[in-house]
């Protein structure tokens, strides 16, 4: 129990607006509305939601919150604190890049996020920051080229900071982009891409995932995969795609409570984590958005522990194998090893 808590962690999948914590999210709301006494009420009716079209309805709330570069600027600091205090020692943080009309400008949302870094640097510096600028599929080309072109600009002038490419947003809409995806990956950032989350649906009995695009995104060969929910050697018409995920050998990122509360897994014990743990497949935890499923890195470590048994040796395994997946530089690399290390003799 403890252990989990105490473990040197590194959180590789973790959606910016998705992450705010109650407690910021309430900040944010009094910073809108100062004179209004109600923002328990507005807030608490984020609570409930029961698929990832729900959960997709949930981000609407935090976007509201979100539209200044102040508030950007506080989210950020907020959501690094609460990771550093859960023992995370790398946070890769992805965020969509938002303009509001009069308020704040797409390069000013990146602005605000790196502003924050840089005093969380003096502030916690126990924890190593990167970001991954995030495409929403459902947004369209524009606003994808957009974004990377931002992405590229910015890689260039905070390459510490600026690592690379998150493809996500509503997995039931849009397209991927790869080919705009190329371009980015030749200008030197990393791409991450959310791959396989949900089943298509082609009549009401039979659900398969989505295999053309789970093809060329595979082919596309991206440096991590989020989720692969739909990727099961057990489910129907899904055991070619099995196959050619553990060829591709790309390490993917999975979010247990995510997974269950959009009901896109519907157990624990049937989660994808077991297939590919067995597969010795490269895998890491991540929480997804930990304000929205009300979890931590820790509480993630814990059900993976609890559900499929594994032991301290077993998690200290998934840290150290982490950082082999990160988007951190040799050195960095090698300085989380260190700390994962040293923690290690001293729980022998
Ligand atoms: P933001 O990018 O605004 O900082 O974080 C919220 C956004 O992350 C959402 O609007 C959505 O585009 C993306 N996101 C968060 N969780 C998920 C998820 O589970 N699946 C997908 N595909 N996108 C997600």
């Amino acid at each position: 129990e403890n252990l989990c808590q105490a473990l040197p962690k590194l959180e590789l999948h973790a959606h910016l607006n998705g992450s705010l914590s109650m407690d910021t999210l309430k900040k944010l709301y009094k910073m809108q509305n100062p004179n209004s006494k109600s923002s328990e009420d507005t807030l608490m009716s984020i609570k409930n939601f029961s698929s990832l079209g729900e959960c997709f309805k949930v981000f609407n709330i935090a976007h509201s919150l979100t539209t200044t570069p102040e508030a950007v600027f506080h989210s950020t600091y907020d959501t690094v604190k609460e990771f550093k205090e859960d023992n995370v020692i790398y946070l890769e943080l992805r965020s969509t890049p938002r303009a509001i009309e009069g308020k704040m400008t797409k390069q000013e949302y990146v602005e605000a996020i790196i502003k924050a870094f840089e005093i969380c640097k003096t502030d916690f510096p126990s924890i190593l920051l990167k970001l991954l600028i995030s495409i929403n599929r459902k947004q369209g080309y524009k606003a994808a080229q957009d974004n990377i072109e931002l992405a590229i600009n910015f890689f260039k002038k905070y390459p510490q900071y600026i690592v690379g490419l998150d493809l996500s947003g509503d997995p039931m809409t849009g397209s991927t982009f790869l080919e705009l995806l190329r371009k980015a990956r030749l200008a030197g950032l990393k791409i991450a891409a959310h791959c396989a989350e949900i089943y298509q649906m082609l009549s009401h009995l039979s659900h398969v995932p989505n295999e053309t695009e789970t093809i060329d995104i595979l082919k596309f060969k991206p440096d991590r995969l989020g989720h692969c929910t739909c990727i099961h050697p057990t489910l129907q018409g899904s055991s070619k795609l099995f196959n050619l995920l553990l060829d591709s050998k790309i390490p993917v990122e999975l979010c247990l409570t995510s997974n269950i509360q959009c009901k896109t897994v519907s157990t624990y014990e049937s989660h994808q984590f077991k297939y590919l743990f067995e597969a010795g497949h490269p895998i890491c935890l991540g929480t997804d958005d930990k304000g929205v499923f009300h979890t931590s890195l820790s509480h993630e470590y814990k059900i993976a522990s609890s559900t499929f048994g594994l032991k301290q040796e077993q998690l200290l395994k998934l840290c150290l194998s982490s950082v082999e997946y990160t988007f951190a530089t040799l050195e960095e690399k090698q300085a989380l090893l260190y700390e994962i290390e040293k923690f290690s003799k001293e729980c022998n």
